[in-house]
């Protein structure tokens, strides 16, 4: 069998100092965790051929099929604030980007795939914690509905990664639209390289946002991106984790799945990631930390905007303009779990309310709402008089609406889940899976494929954490 992939390298034709080009470096022994059927479908791409011992030492860096310009991009960033002006992919190689019969076009990357350039103190490397981690995660943000790169493919190589411990190595096949972040404008912001910034941002435009004009038209498509992004976020309880420049994605996807995680008790102050120490991308902040990324990405188009002073004026306003779009957005959303069709004055006090109970109850985020659809919520609170009062001031809003109880918690279960990626089931399927056992990734991330109409099978899914279960901590 060969292996015959459709690629149309776009972005190998922009000129060299975007990337370096470079192999993937071999590995020992590739073997095959996990392939997206549906995915590679999707692509235009033959399954079979893609787990033939050819499509699995593609995966792992071992050939480099037909059509294929493997590279490192280059790009910036500014990290918890800090900026350094060259990060780049030190543990990713873009293969090539595959158009779909459809014509759509997704950059293949193998994320692990050895040293590049951009490596810095690093070794390249990935092993299968955090590979099978982005592989549930960023497909279950995709059957949530919320834009993301996606996981084609998962490989061990048959090599040790020293972390703190000796681990098994590993790499994710990552797909996406594009790689183009904040922090790829920045690269060349920095370097006052102004062609650089208009052929990038023509190819983003090109990429993500034909109908733009313009600089403008493009910043303004990304920040309504973010505004939209950054709202599905907050709706399902999800904490990003590293919301920096470089992880701050111009197309308005979900990229870079490290110490993210799912909230499981509620709180607007919540964080995660065993690096974030001042909470900079706590739960509540993420909005405001979108529109500073965007603040950046300002930065960078200016020297595209024509005059200076006009061009200033006009990217602040764009800028600012995140916070109406977040706000009508995150309402939308957040009236739609609540079963509201129509959108009434006091709306918003009622979700805030409802919010501050479930801080103030340590009600679990997805079973409150999903509870709600089912008639079950008030058993999340520890204060459920609180919840009480909340519930039947709930029930007058719905019934001014006219629409039956049932008929609006039957819409409630198409966008509130019932399972979501809950940090103890994805350690434990890490854990399993360091031990041989694949079973239980197998069936986590077939379960979330279908979030909110879980299989019967999947109910052990839909249970908060024991208090000895509660992951605290996430990790790059
Ligand atoms: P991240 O925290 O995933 O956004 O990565 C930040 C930067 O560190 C990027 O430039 C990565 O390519 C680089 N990096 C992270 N881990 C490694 C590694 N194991 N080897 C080389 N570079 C890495
Ligand atoms: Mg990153
Ligand atoms: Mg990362």
């Amino acid at each position: 069998m060969t292996l015959h992939i459709p690629f149309d390298n776009s972005y190998a034709r922009l000129p060299d100092r975007f990337y370096a080009r470079l192999d993937p470096v071999p590995v020992g022994a590739p073997g095959l965790i996990a392939l997206n059927d549906a995915l590679a479908v999707d692509m235009g791409l033959d399954p079979e051929a893609l787990r033939s011992p050819e499509g699995i030492a593609m995966f792992a860096g071992n050939l480099v099929p037909p059509g294929a310009q493997p590279l490192a991009q280059a790009y910036a960033g500014h990290q918890f604030g800090g900026f350094t002006p060259q990060l780049g992919d030190g543990r990713a190689i873009l293969l090539g980007e595959v158009l779909s019969p459809e014509g759509q076009r997704w950059d293949m990357q193998l994320k692990g795939a050895g040293r590049t350039p951009f490596s810095r103190m690093g070794d390249g490397r990935n092993w299968i914690g955090p590979v099978l981690r982005e592989y549930i995660l960023s497909e279950a943000m995709h059957a949530l509905g919320v834009p993301t790169t996606r996981a084609l493919a998962a490989v061990t190589t048959g090599e040790t990664v020293y972390r703190e411990r000796a681990l098994p190595g590993a790499v994710l096949t990552r797909v996406a639209p594009s790689h183009i972040r904040v922090g790829t404008f920045q690269f060349f912001a920095v370097r006052q390289d102004e062609e650089a910034l208009r052929l990038l941002a023509d190819h983003a435009i090109a990429r993500h946002f034909p109908e733009a004009q313009s600089p403008a038209d493009l910043l303004r498509a990304a920040v309504a991106g973010q505004a939209r992004l950054v709202a599905q976020w907050m709706a399902l309880g999800f904490i990003h984790g590293v919301m920096n420049t470089d992880n701050s994605h111009v197309g308005g996807i979900t990229i870079d799945y490290g110490p993210c995680a799912f909230m499981d008790v509620y709180h607007p102050e919540k964080v995660f990631s065993s690096i974030d120490q001042q909470g900079r991308y706590a739960y509540a902040n993420q909005p405001q930390i979108a529109v500073w990324n965007m603040a950046q990405f300002a930065t960078c188009l200016l020297p595209l905007m024509g005059d200076r002073d006009a061009a200033v004026e006009e990217a602040t306003a764009i800028v600012h303009g995140f916070a109406d779009l977040y706000q009508a957005e995150w309402l939308a959303r957040f009236r739609a779990k609540l079963g509201l069709a129509t959108a009434q004055d006091g709306d918003l006090a009622l979700i805030d309310l409802l919010l501050t109970r479930m801080a103030q109850g340590q009600a679990d985020f997805t079973r409150v709402f999903r509870g709600l659809a089912e008639g079950t919520a008030r058993d999340e609170f520890l204060d459920r008089a609180a919840f009480d009062a909340w519930h039947a001031q709930w029930m007058a809003r719905l019934e001014s609406e006219g629409r039956p109880l049932p008929q609006a918690q039957e819409a409630m279960r198409r966008i509130n889940p019932a399972i979501i990626p809950r940090n103890h089931r994805v350690e434990e399927a890490i854990a399993a899976a360091l031990e041989g056992d694949y079973a239980p990734f197998e069936q986590l991330h077939a379960a979330l494929r279908n979030p909110f109409d879980p299989a019967p099978g999947a109910e052990p899914l839909r249970v908060a954490p024991m208090p000895d279960e509660v992951v605290q901590r996430t990790f790059c």
